[in-house]
Formats: C-alpha cells, structure tokens, sequence
C-alpha cells in the first residue's frame, strides 16, 4: 500500500519504519528540516533500539522517503497517518494545534480517495473536529478523505517490537472500508508466521495479534483510559511504598504477592520517584480535564497526577532525613532518561528531582549512558558528566534515577572508596540492597 506519515518523531519514524519493513510504500514528512537531513544522511534523530537498521534498510530498499512536503506525504496514499506531537496545553489539555494544522493542509492538498488516521494520541472526539476541518478547508475539489483512530501503544526503548508484535490493534473506524484499509495495511504483521526482525527467537502471538475494532470514540477513549490506568498503578504501589515505609514493610514483597493475581498482574506495580515521559504525565492531564469538561467526577485521575509529582518531594525528604542539611552537599544522580533504553529526558523525574535538589542549596551532577545530549539540551545548568564514577567523585550521596542495566552492576567498593560519603538512594528498588550494605553503603530504597 501507499502510506504518508505526517510527524517522523518517537511515533512517527517507528510507523514510517515498520511499515515499509513489512512491504509497504511510505512517506514520512515532518516540518523539522534539522530532522529530515538527518534522517537524509541515515542518521537517527533520536535513538531507539533497532529503528536505525530498519530505517536504514528501508530506505536503501527504496520503501521509505522522507520529506517536508506535505502533499507528497497525502497525494496517491492509500493511508496517512498523523503522527505530530499533542503536547500539553495550558489548561492541562492538550494542544491540538498541530492536528488541526494538519488536517487544513491535508484539506487544501485535495488528495482524491484516502484515509487519515489519527495516531497521535487525542482526545475523544478529535476524530470528529479533522472531519469538521476537512469538510470546510477541503471544500468541494477534495475526493473520499475517511478519517479513522489507531492509536499507538508502543514503549519507547522497545517501540519498534512493540510495533511489529503488538498486544493488540485498535481500529477506531466509521466504515467496512476503513476497516478493510486498516487490516490490509496491518495483515503483513498480524499473522501468527510474522518474525520480529528485533527478537527473533520471541514466540508468535498464539493466533497473531488481536485487532479490535471501534468506532472513532471508543478508539480515542482507549488510548486515553490505557495511559491513564497505568500510571495509576504506578501512584497506587507509591502510596503503598510510603506505607511500607512508616511501619518497615517492603514494597518489592507486596507488589510481588498482589501481582501473581492474575486480576492484578505484575507490571507497573514498581514503586520509585515516579513516571515521566512524554505520555503519562500529559495524558492522564488530559483525560483529567476531559472529564472535567464534560462534567464527570475526575478526582481519582488528579490524585494520581497529585501522587506521582510529590515523589519528588518523598526522595528529597529521604536524603534530608539522611544528610540532614542539603545546602553546600553534592548530590549524584545516576540516569536522566525518564526510563532505560530510550534518551528521552521529557518529564524524567531525574531532571524534577536535580531542579529541586538545587533548590535546595545542592549541589548536583549527573550521569546516563544515552541521554547526555538530550538532557543537556533540556536541562542547560545540571552539569552532566561522562562517567559514573565522576558523579561519585566527592559525592555525600547517590541516586539511582533511572534502572540502565550497566547502572546496577556498578563497581560499587570503588564507586565508594572515592566519595564523601557513602549514601545511595534507590529511586527505583532495583539495586542490590545486601551487595550494597556489604559495600559499605547507607542504603535508602522507597518503600524497601
Ligand atoms: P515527537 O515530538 O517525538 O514527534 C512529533 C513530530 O511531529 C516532530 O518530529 C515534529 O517536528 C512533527 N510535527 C509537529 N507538527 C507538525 C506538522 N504540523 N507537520 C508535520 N510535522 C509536524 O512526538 P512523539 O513522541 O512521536 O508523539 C507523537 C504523538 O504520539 C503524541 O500524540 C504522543 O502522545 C503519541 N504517542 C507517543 C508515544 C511515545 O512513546 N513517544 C507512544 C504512543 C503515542
């Protein structure tokens, strides 16, 4: 088929990539020309695990153009998607400015039979106001523009597996030939015979990966609810951290015991400092608001949002009941990116904590082994070093921030012998506890 992708970010080149890696035409546009001359040159504007192979791949094989003009991204495609950003507004909502934006100019390029999906993630009833925005920008020269919802589901640092073997695939449609297109376009992956290239050797899907179809709402809504209920897993095994705390229980232990329920299952009961990223927090946001504006009870969605930014405030309070005075103490931060295998520092935790620890008379360095670049741009004052030993150089403590793997099997006696003071806070519970007290460290876990 002849797809567009419009927005070749952490979404969009993923979807651009995989779908050509399965056999289909594509055109990714974006408006970031520093973006599109990289990805020109086959390098990668940010990184993700195997998307630069697959990218490359693609476009030696001649299935994956990059551009910034639109219209080659909409005229002759059989599907567009819309993967621009939605990032948070002002009142906690999202700004779809990008959305609208695009669907004028798919408006104005008069493409003659196709389908636009939303990708991106949205509101409920976006879906509704593109087709509102077509009607008017597209007049009476535009053909059959059907817009459907498919949202992504996909993790960053595994983004293109979870592309290629997803849990599940949403179509939001309003017709059996937006669904037929949809299916089509998704059959090379579906089946139980498809090979993820990334993971090889992983299991099919017993049966390949199930398609749900929706209408557009529903499709929308889903998206929305999936975020939302995840990070509410996360601030709920939080709050019991801080439980366990007080009366010297252990997080790990309930979290494990209450995840082999099946009704409960394993994932996302980690309690730490907290989730970040470029979704849940803005997400769980605005379907917060959206069900303000609609009149529904949302304070179950604020708490969580409540909960997960006064992590922060637990890890401070944990070194200031250890350090005492935090003014004029060096503070090591080991990690940056909101979670391993990605560099996306949006909304890492690890950036909230270091502000705040400077807020507090600190004095703060810091480490991760792929997001230095990413987190000196977003964070110009934090001084980033390039080793983890430079972070501990004369540190009073340490913090986990985020749980890379070659930041858990440190040299520990060493990483001691050279600082101030030997105090490590796990702001994640994924360290050895007993490797580090038999170290000689003070060890401070949440919720441990
Ligand atoms: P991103 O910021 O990495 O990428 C967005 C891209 O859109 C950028 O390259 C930007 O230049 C481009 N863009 C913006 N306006 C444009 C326009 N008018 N025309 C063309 N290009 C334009 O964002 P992302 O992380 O890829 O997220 C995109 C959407 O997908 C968001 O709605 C997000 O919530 C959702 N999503 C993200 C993830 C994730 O893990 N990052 C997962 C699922 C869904």
């Amino acid at each position: 088929m002849h797809v567009g992708v419009i927005g070749t970010g952490h979404v969009g080149l993923v979807t651009a990539a995989c779908l050509a890696y399965v056999g289909h035409d594509v055109v990714g546009m974006d408006d970031d020309r520093r973006k599109l001359d990289l990805l020109a040159r086959g390098e990668m504007p940010f990184f993700e695990p195997s998307l630069a192979e697959l990218t490359r791949e693609a476009q030696r094989a001649g299935r994956l153009v990059f551009t910034c003009d639109l219209d080659d991204a909409v005229c002759d495609k059989d599907v567009a998607f819309i993967c621009v950003g939605t990032p948070s507004g002002s009142d906690g909502g999202l700004d779809l400015t990008a959305v609208e934006a695009v669907a004028r100019r798919v408006a104005a390029s008069r493409p003659r039979e196709m389908l636009l999906v939303e990708k991106s993630t949205v509101t409920a009833q976006t879906g509704a106001r593109i087709e509102r925005a077509l009607a008017v920008y597209g007049g009476r020269g535009m053909g059959r523009v059907e817009v459907a919802s498919n949202p992504e589901f996909l993790r960053e640092g595994s983004a293109v597996h979870d592309f290629l073997r997803p849990d599940r695939i949403v179509l939001g449609v309003r017709s059996d030939w937006a669904e037929e297109r949809l299916r089509a376009l998704y059959a090379p992956l579906v089946g139980d015979a498809f090979r993820c290239p990334t993971h090889p050797d992983c299991s099919p899907v017993p049966g390949g990966s199930p398609v749900m179809v929706t209408n557009v709402e529903t499709a929308e809504l889903i998206k929305h609810a999936s975020n939302a209920f995840l990070a509410a897993k996360i601030s709920f095994i939080n709050t019991v951290a801080d439980v366990c705390d007080r009366i010297g229980a252990d997080v790990r232990m309930v979290a494990q015991a209450m995840g082999l329920d099946a009704r409960i299952a394993p994932s996302f009961l980690q309690a730490g400092i907290g989730y970040g990223g470029s979704c849940f927090p803005k997400d769980v946001a605005a379907f917060t608001r959206f069900a303000e504006e609609i009149g529904i009870d949302s304070s179950l969605l604020a708490a969580v949002t409540r909960m997960n930014r006064a992590r922060v405030d637990v890890a401070v309070e944990k070194l200031r009941k250890t350090l005492w005075i935090l003014r004029g103490k060096r503070i090591g931060l080991l990690g940056l990116a909101f979670k391993p295998h990605t560099d996306d520092v949006r909304e890492a935790p690890a950036l909230a904590l270091a502000t705040r620890l400077r807020q507090e008379g600190a004095e703060t360095v810091a480490y991760d082994p792929h997001a230095r670049t990413t987190a000196r741009a977003a964070a110009p004052d934090l001084v980033i070093v390039d080793d983890a030993y430079q972070v501990a150089a004369e540190a009073d403590a340490l913090v986990l921030a985020t749980e890379w793997p070659e930041l858990l099997s440190l040299d520990w006696d060493a990483l001691k012998r050279i600082m101030r003071r030997p105090v490590i806070l796990d702001g994640r519970n994924a360290l050895d506890r007993e490797r580090l007290q038999a170290a000689g460290f003070e060890y401070l876990g949440m919720g441990r």
